[in-house]
């Protein structure tokens, strides 16, 4: 039994808002307010800070690590928009579906936004965010945060994902989703319950929420431009991960798997390596599971 890290002892990630700032003036900015910069991170074993320091993350360009400790929520930074706190491994969706500027993009399932505002920044606010929830204090909120983080691409709808026809007009021209669908938040270590209550109890609600998570990734395919769907869940559960993606792609054959970021530490479980998994103990982040998905070939012709 591996020991985890508690959730406290994971290191702050912050990740700068391009939107707002640049990583050079938000390093610049928060070593004048008496943080040191120590660089690049080249290994994990690096984010092990103590007091203000700071280093920059080795995967994802635009993220800054801090020791547990920082707190941000009362600094200008975070205020006024300019760095959003957001875990690691939350950052990986946005970042591997990597929309271009000017393009259409659908995020899901998407308050309270921080994928979302991801997703406008790689896009430099150009073209059309179109943002999904069913929860209207969730989406009320997110609105707020969308508004401080200078999000302007974004149109919200308090809708059902697996309401949204793919064939209306409006979204003929969408070729890119994010699918971060509810689950059972088994990565979160806050969330962590290590008392095996009722089992079976347990077992229905992971095949009821593997069962929807399948429905919502089967539904985004249905987009008649999509080129490449972006699968995450904070869930450690195969059910809701490796096993929800297989059950898609054996029911899609048109869409493949993308190998993702090779220098990654954790692979999807055997036989979907393309995947990538994130844990305290092997990325130093949450629990979480991203699988991106693209099309190879229309539906119904066979030539690859
Ligand atoms: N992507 C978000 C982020 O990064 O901030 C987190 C999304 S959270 C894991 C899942 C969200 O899905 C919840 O806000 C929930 O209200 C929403 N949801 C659940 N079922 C839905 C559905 N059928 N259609 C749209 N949203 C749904």
């Amino acid at each position: 039994n591996v020991q985890q890290p508690a959730g406290d002892q994971l290191p702050r990630y912050v990740r700068v808002n391009t939107l707002k700032t640049t990583v050079e003036d938000a390093v610049d900015y928060l070593k004048r307010d008496g943080f040191t910069y120590l660089g690049q991170a080249a290994r994990l074993e690096d984010f092990t800070l103590k007091g203000k320091v700071f280093v920059r993350d080795l995967h994802l360009p635009e993220l800054l690590v801090f020791s547990h400790k920082t707190d941000f929520h009362d600094h200008f930074l975070y205020k006024a928009g300019h760095i959003i706190l957001q875990d690691k491994a939350s950052c990986l969706p946005a970042y591997l579906l990597n929309p271009p500027p000017g393009s259409q993009v659908i995020d899901a399932c998407a308050a309270p936004g921080n994928k979302t505002s991801h997703l406008a920044a790689i896009m430099k606010n150009k073209g059309r965010l179109f943002a999904f929830d069913l929860d209207a204090k969730r989406l009320a909120t997110m609105s707020t945060l969308l508004l401080r983080a200078g999000v302007t691409c974004q149109q919200l709808a308090n809708q059902d994902f697996l309401k949204v026809d793919p064939d209306s007009p409006q979204y003929k021209d969408v070729e890119f989703i994010l699918l971060d669908p509810s689950c059972s938040g088994s990565g979160m270590v806050c969330l962590r319950d290590n008392t095996s209550a009722d089992q079976e109890k347990e077992q229905a609600r992971l095949a009821s929420l593997a069962s929807f998570q399948l429905r919502c990734l089967n539904h985004g395919l249905r987009f008649p431009r999509l080129k490449r769907l972006v699968y995450s869940t904070c869930s450690v559960h195969r059910q809701e991960n490796e096993d929800v993606v297989a059950a898609c792609l054996q029911q899609n054959p048109n869409f493949r798997l993308v190998p993702l970021l090779a220098q990654w530490p954790e692979r999807g479980l055997e036989p979907l390596s393309q995947c990538l998994r994130a844990s305290t103990t092997k990325t130093r982040t949450h629990g979480f599971f991203v699988a991106l998905l693209e099309k190879h070939r229309e539906a119904g012709n066979v030539k690859q």
